[in-house]
């Protein structure tokens, strides 16, 4: 048996909680509300107005106008998510953090008091009373036999829902549903099924194979059994969690492109999200790799060893330019990727004299990556990625000038270099990182 627990309206009820005068009201959670972005989260109370997560915050006020705006702050919601996972912890130690609010809980090895349904249940409404009454928050279960079908049914009742499922069960509720509500197909899978005919669960479910495996490869094998509510992935506890292998970071450009200013521009925004997300989560890289799809859809991958290990974007940058330098021959490209490989935790091992010891140069970068925890990714971004316009001239500061010659503020979905806030993953990257840190001093 496994649980999944997700917690409802996360971000905006750890802000009612904070804020009694927000209790019962629409609250909506995003970046700096004065300025352009997009909505993080929405309390129950808005919802029905149609405000939704990632929607412009100026589309929020018009379909809400009497909610409140409310700056997000990550530090209280990764404190409260380790305080959940605390508890959590207190009924099995197989605990997965799987995003700031989501927790799989693992009891198959509980024995007796984990292995039926009735006792899943009954831990299960523990839990969701102990959130209630011990932290003041509300919490959505899903319970199954494998990780896909906790995580969907986590979703069939919410807020407040406890929903168990058997693989029978799994498929009478969803075959008939559209194939995207399948854990795992995004927008773009969902229109390649469509384009072959298969629209709900239940058709991916009756799909031929041979056929998926054409279209798909592996993952399209993988899709079937899924349909079906089968899943043998493990859930891993934190304490004995499976560091990444790597970290990349790819953009298909707005329109191909061989323009070397943009590209080196895109470049150094790529390698700038690497670096932020290495040091995120506490890692240092000893192999980059560049990816390069020009228009024909031709890809090449090319990969270089480093023999110190890195984690700032300029040494990224570089070594990704001189990839890119190497092997462009001028051709159109389409895609840019830059992924950094070897990973090793950051300060442990012997590679730390390796590192050049500029201390200057240290603490600019912390209090840079401050500066974007608090305030959003979009905050600072290196100015080569902004520039990268051949006719950009002077522009404000968190300006960016238009090919219409107007200016626009740099949004988070304004400028190219800038993305959105730091949210959900920069919380989850965090509390991972706690947690690793805890595992590391033996906590
Ligand atoms: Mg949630």
């Amino acid at each position: 048996m496994i649980l999944l627990v997700d917690m409802d309206a996360f971000f905006a009820s750890v802000e009612q909680l904070h804020h009694p005068h927000l209790r019962g009201k629409p609250v909506i959670v995003c970046g700096d509300p004065t300025r352009r972005g997009v909505v993080t989260a929405a309390s129950y109370e808005a919802r029905p107005f149609g405000v939704r997560a990632g929607m412009p915050t100026a589309e929020a006020k018009r379909l809400c106008p009497h909610a409140e705006f409310v700056e997000g702050s990550p530090r209280k919601y990764v404190e409260k998510s380790l305080e959940l996972l605390e508890m959590f912890l207190t009924y099995t130690p197989d605990v997965e953090p799987f995003s700031v609010d989501e927790a799989f809980l693992d009891l198959s090895k509980l024995g007796e008091r984990g292995a039926t349904r009735e006792a899943a249940v009954a831990m299960a409404r523990t839990i969701q009373q102990r959130i209630a009454d011990e932290h003041g928050l509300g919490a959505s279960i899903g319970i199954g036999p494998n990780k896909l079908i906790a995580k969907m049914a986590s979703g069939v009742n919410k807020p407040r829902g406890l929903t168990v499922l058997d693989e029978e069960e799994f498929r009478q509720l969803f075959w008939p549903q559209d194939v995207q509500e399948l854990w795992g197909v995004g927008p773009k899978m969902s229109e390649h099924l469509k384009r072959l005919g298969i629209r709900t669960v239940g058709d991916l479910g009756r799909a031929g194979e041979p056929m998926l495996e054409q279209s798909f490869g592996a993952v399209g094998v993988h899709l079937k059994h899924a349909a079906w509510g089968r899943d043998q992935t493990p859930v891993v506890p934190y304490h004995e969690g499976v560091d990444p292998k790597s970290m990349g970071h790819e953009v298909t450009l707005p329109e191909d492109s061989r323009e070397e200013a943009f590209l080196e521009g895109t470049l150094l925004r790529l390698a700038d999200q690497v670096a932020r997300r290495l040091r995120g989560e506490g890692f240092v890289a000893r192999t980059l790799t560049l990816k390069l799809r020009d228009f024909r859809f031709r890809t090449i991958t090319r990969q270089k060893a480093l023999t110190v290990s890195v984690d700032d974007h300029l040494a990224i940058f570089e070594v990704a330019k001189a990839l890119w330098r190497a092997n462009w021959k001028g051709e159109p490209l389409r895609l840019l990727g830059v992924s950094a490989s070897g990973l090793e935790h950051k300060g442990e091992g012997e590679q730390g004299e390796l590192f050049v010891q500029d201390d200057r140069k240290k603490t600019l970068q912390e209090a840079l990556d401050k500066v974007r925890d608090k305030l959003g990714e979009a905050s600072v971004v290196p100015a080569g990625s902004l520039m990268h316009r051949r006719d950009t001239g002077h522009v404000p500061f968190g300006a960016m000038k238009r090919k219409d010659g107007r200016t626009r503020r740099a949004g988070p979905e304004g400028a190219a270099g800038a993305q959105a806030p730091i949210t959900r993953e920069g919380a989850a990257s965090q509390v991972k990182r706690t947690l690793r840190d805890q595992k590391r001093k033996g906590s």
